[in-house]
């Protein structure tokens, strides 16, 4: 009678935490994101029936029918593991579903994961702060809806390093309104393609670049002076197109 709401973390199994591997191996039940890695996929227990709850961007309205499944499973068994991508409260609904179980009277367990916010930019050797050259983060999602919220001008002016998730569609209005808001062309920019899989990929380039830039999803978009940082003797080549 517990759901489990698991982080996935960013892709490779060995970035999951000893947590988050104990109760894959003991689940009875993995309700699971497509942009699970097939790596982290291996280690539930063959006896485990796997829900497969893929969204595509933009279908929230399945998030409904995520809700009945998650209740009625947690109804059922003793051990339910909601395995997300990333940490499971960083843009996955994960309170959401917490809420609804909650109510429902079914006890929750959290387990974060490694986001893909700091290390999807860690893969491509960009350090999200930095003493001299950022002294904070903002992670934001770049969808529509929630881009009405936001208020650009003041991000432009925060000097912080600003991470977008799911930002791949709307980065041409994304860079249009940072540099309405005053934030030079010239700021470097970079998206990290596919990290901590067999297929991540970088693409760098400046602010008024981002939108020619040729970017694909799943990425993380950074913007600010950290996004020019790279090591040079990083383990685990790592694709550099441009
Ligand atoms: N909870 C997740 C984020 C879910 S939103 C986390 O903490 O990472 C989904 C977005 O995460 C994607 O649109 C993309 O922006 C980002 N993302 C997830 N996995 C990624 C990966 N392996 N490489 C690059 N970006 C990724």
């Amino acid at each position: 009678m517990t759901v489990h709401l698991v982080g996935a973390g960013p892709g490779s199994a060995d970035l999951l935490t000893r947590r988050a591997a104990t109760l894959l191996a003991k689940a009875e039940v993995v309700v699971i994101d497509r942009l699970v890695d097939s790596s982290v996929r291996a280690l539930i227990n063959e006896a485990a029936e796997v829900i497969e709850v893929g969204k595509s961007p933009g279908q929230s309205s399945t998030q409904t029918l995520i809700n009945e499944v998650l209740v009625s499973l947690g109804q059922r068994f003793n051990c339910v593991v909601r395995l997300k991508g990333g940490d499971p409260f960083v843009f996955g609904r994960g309170f959401e579903e917490l809420e609804v179980l909650e109510a429902a009277g079914i006890a929750v367990d959290v387990v974060p994961g490694v986001s893909s916010a700091f290390s999807a930019p860690a893969a491509a050797g960009i350090p999200v702060t930095h003493r001299k050259l950022s002294r904070g983060i903002a992670v934001l999602t770049g969808t529509a809806a929630d881009e009405e919220h936001l208020d650009f001008t003041c991000l432009a002016r925060s000097g912080l390093t600003l991470v977008f998730l799911m930002g791949v569609e709307r980065r041409g209005a994304i860079a249009a309104q940072l540099l309405l808001g005053g934030l030079s062309a010239n700021t470097p920019v970079a998206a990290v393609m596919d990290a901590w899989t067999a297929k991540q990929c970088v693409v760098r380039g400046t602010l008024d670049e981002l939108h020619d830039l040729k970017v694909h999803a799943p990425a993380v978009i950074v913007i600010g002076a950290v996004a020019a940082l790279q090591s040079h003797e990083l383990v685990g080549a790592l694709a550099e197109v441009r």
